[in-house]
């Protein structure tokens, strides 16, 4: 299961993952057109994908749309990828701003991830994935918000990690940098090239991979890590 698997990273990943064989639930908001197409190049693959269309920030949706599916079966692995950022200086930041970024974050990681987690350590089995990012690593200006988000998702994850690790759950997170994706398309591209030791943006497949390997048998051993996918911009 994927979340934000629309567009972006979360498609990259949902396409990846099918790749190697798993079927997808990949969940988004509400860009029906873009899902509905990734739908049909997973299944071009060979693989199922069901669409679970609710707002990972809506305790009912989130209840509605995955109680049903969940007394049924348990996904062998959760990303927790449905993310956006709202940037303005904190002096101009609105509670809005703030609210919204730190919840789809924090509040989505937490609603979707509890609803998950029972079952996969029943099953005593699971790898769960956080899109973190350099911005809670590092901290830009211009996001507070996001920047504590993403600081938050990182310590929740190595919490997490900490707590299910002897239940045979897997809890890790991937802390991508500049990724070419509609969340970045407006940022001054050349200066933001300049800082990067590898000279370019991410790809959204460069992250899937990483995810991909978090849920192979070759992480087996890893856990509470954050895997930086960053061009060597921090770390
Ligand atoms: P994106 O292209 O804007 O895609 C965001 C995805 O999240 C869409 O599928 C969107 O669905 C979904 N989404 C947003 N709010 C949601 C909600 N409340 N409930 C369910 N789904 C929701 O963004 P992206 O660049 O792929 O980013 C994906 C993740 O990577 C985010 O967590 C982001 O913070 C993180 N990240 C990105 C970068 C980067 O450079 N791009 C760098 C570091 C970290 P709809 O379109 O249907 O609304």
């Amino acid at each position: 299961m994927i979340t934000g698997a629309s567009r972006g990273l979360g498609r990259a990943i949902a396409l990846r993952l099918a790749r190697e064989g798993y079927d997808i639930w990949a969940n988004y908001r509400s860009a029906h057109e873009a899902a509905h197409e990734l739908q049909a190049q997973i299944e071009e693959t060979g693989r199922t994908c069901r669409l679970l269309p609710f707002d990972v920030c809506d305790e009912k949706q989130v209840a509605e749309a995955l109680d049903p599916l969940l007394s049924e079966t348990t996904p062998d692995v959760l990303i927790n990828n449905a993310g956006f950022s709202k940037d303005t200086l904190m002096m101009w930041m609105s509670t809005e701003e703030w609210q919204s970024v730190t919840d789809v974050s924090l509040r989505g990681f937490f609603l979707v991830t509890k609803a998950v987690l029972l079952g996969m350590m029943k099953r005593r089995s699971g790898r769960i994935v956080n899109i973190a990012s350099t911005s809670g690593q590092t901290g830009l200006p211009g996001q507070s918000n996001y920047a504590a988000a993403k600081a938050g998702l990182i310590g929740a994850t190595r919490a997490l990690a900490a707590e299910v690790v002897k239940r045979g759950v897997l809890v890790n997170a991937v802390a991508p940098g500049f990724i070419e994706t509609e969340m970045t398309q407006d940022l001054p591209r050349e200066q933001i090239i300049g800082r990067i030791p590898l000279g370019r943006l991410g790809r959204p497949e460069d992250v899937a991979g990483a995810v991909a390997f978090l849920c192979s048998h070759d992480a087996d051993y890893i856990v509470g890590q954050v895997i930086n996918v960053n061009g060597g911009i921090y770390g």
